[in-house]
């Protein structure tokens, strides 16, 4: 299954059928600038499983208060030919054997909600200097741009070496490095290079 680009978080919901029986399995992805900070930070540490085992403790320790947190998983979502961009989202399976109708599903992932909304609504999920911090602090290798402020990878499989945000297909264009003296043959606003925010 390959999952087509969203800016926006999105949810995923299907029946399932497991060894203990029928499960409703509802998978949650955060929304691109979340996405997106993450595939970059485990980029730069080239496929780290400690990295990704920090990155995942962050994502655990985010859900919202309130949210039956002991049956949410962090999983990570298939990334088609990309395979080596590593996006991480969330997912739980209930048990719909005791249960007669759509509606009686609806009472139980009312429990849900906070987390379903915080990663669909992109306000809710906004990537602040406080989870770049936060990230930091376990350790991981955080790159920002101090102009556009996009998290960067010089770790990308096209673009090795060369600082680039996820969005750069055709390598480093910082949309906030354009030259604008009309004096300048080299203000005929091409993008330039990002710019490595030191902290
Ligand atoms: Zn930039």
């Amino acid at each position: 299954m390959e999952l087509p680009p969203h800016d926006d978080g999105y949810s995923l919901r299907r029946l399932v059928r497991t060894d203990t029986g029928m499960v409703f399995r509802e998978t949650i992805v955060p929304d691109s600038d979340v996405r997106d900070l993450i595939s970059t930070v485990l980029l730069n540490h080239q496929g780290s499983s400690r990295a990704e085992s920090a990155v995942e403790d962050f994502l655990l320790e985010t859900i919202p208060p309130g949210v039956p947190q002991d049956q949410v998983q962090v999983v990570r979502l298939p990334t088609g030919d990309d395979a080596q961009i590593v996006q991480f989202g969330y997912q739980y399976d209930i048990d719909v054997r005791h249960l007669q109708q759509w509606d009686e599903l609806g009472v139980v992932l009312e429990a849900f909600l906070p987390l379903i909304r915080e990663c669909l609504d992109s306000s809710g999920t906004e990537v602040t200097a406080r989870t770049f911090a936060d990230l930091r602090t376990r350790g991981l290798r955080v790159v920002q741009c101090e102009r556009c402020e996009q998290p960067l990878t010089d770790g990308h499989p096209d673009w090795k070496g060369v600082w680039v945000s996820l969005g750069d297909l055709g390598g480093p264009s910082c949309e906030r490095s354009m030259l604008r003296d009309t004096q300048d043959i080299y203000s005929i606003m091409v993008p330039g290079p990002h710019s490595i925010m030191q902290s």
